[in-house]
């Protein structure tokens, strides 16, 4: 082992004995200082004036872009659409006060391992039901880590997915998919590190009958921001990937024939954090679906 190594093992090992948190127990607000709420305001009534600011420059590479009427609206692929910072600072604040206070039970963050024995280089909580990832299946308890139960998905939580997914459908009636409504059961929170990853996968492990409906996937980012590859195929070989850059408080909503798009978070950008958000470096992700379509 090289010093350089022994050197960082060494802080490692200091550092966990100075804060006894274990890799179950991720504290959004660990390291944070206490929320300003002058801040916050500023921030939230800056966000306002935002709303009618001028067009955001399109970052998405090998897309022809449909433009809109509204600048924070974008659509990269059929039923597929970016709304640009759709949600308000003080709304992103309570989603990561309320994620903290979940996140430290026993049902909140772990550090999930693949069946390879492989750690997910990310942290993970699921509320309403509990991806396994070993199983790759949804489950009532924790099965693959502690065996707690799973955590309801809050009525607040859900009504502002749902928020979402209307100003969406407003945009391309086609992210909904062959859905009359679709009302989130299933929430998955993500934390990344500025080291965090995601692999090229598809979401396809909800009910058959929604990913038949094409019933949404919606995804709010929190906090720095993130890189995100899509695609509507696996690529081959060496074929370029067209990225966007997904920022604190944007808004991804991909159903109907954008369901089962190809999708990878490759990289976080770090420290492109907001300056009023209170959360431990990172990124927070929280991204909705509906198990079972009311259809089916
Ligand atoms: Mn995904």
């Amino acid at each position: 082992m090289s010093m350089a190594m022994t050197a960082k093992a060494e802080r490692v090992r200091a550092k966990a004995q100075q804060h006894p948190l274990n890799e179950h127990e991720l504290d959004l607000f660990f390291g944070t200082s206490a929320i300003d709420a002058t801040a916050l305001a500023a921030a939230d009534a800056d966000a306002r004036s935002l709303a009618s600011s001028s067009l955001v420059a399109p970052d998405a590479v090998g897309f022809q872009q449909a433009q809109y009427d509204d600048p924070h609206m974008i659509q990269f692929l059929p039923g597929m659409v970016l709304l640009r910072r759709f949600l308000s600072p003080s709304e992103q604040q309570r989603l990561v006060d309320d994620a903290q206070a979940l996140g430290l039970s026993p049902s909140g963050f772990y550090k999930p391992t693949y069946a390879s024995g492989a750690k997910c280089r990310l942290h993970q909580m699921c509320l309403g039901k509990h991806w396994n990832v070993i199983t790759e299946q949804y489950d009532s308890v924790r099965s693959n880590h502690n065996s707690a139960p799973v955590l309801p998905l809050s009525a607040h939580w859900r009504a502002l997915a749902v928020k979402s997914l209307d100003a969406a459908r407003a945009l391309d009636p086609r992210v909904i998919g062959q859905c009359r409504a679709m009302t989130p059961d299933i929430c998955v929170v993500n934390y990344y590190k500025k080291a965090g990853r995601n692999g090229m996968h598809v979401d396809k492990d909800e009910s058959a009958e929604a990913l038949t409906l094409g019933s949404p996937v919606v995804s709010f980012s929190i906090g720095a921001a993130a890189e995100f590859a899509f695609i509507d195929h696996y690529p081959q070989g060496s074929e370029a990937v067209p990225v966007v850059r997904l920022e604190s408080g944007d808004v991804l909503v991909f159903g109907g024939p954008s369901r089962r798009v190809v999708h990878a978070l490759t990289r976080v950008f770090p420290n492109t954090e907001p300056s009023w958000l209170r959360m431990r470096a990172g990124r927070l992700n929280l991204t909705f679906r509906e198990y079972q379509p009311v259809e089916a």
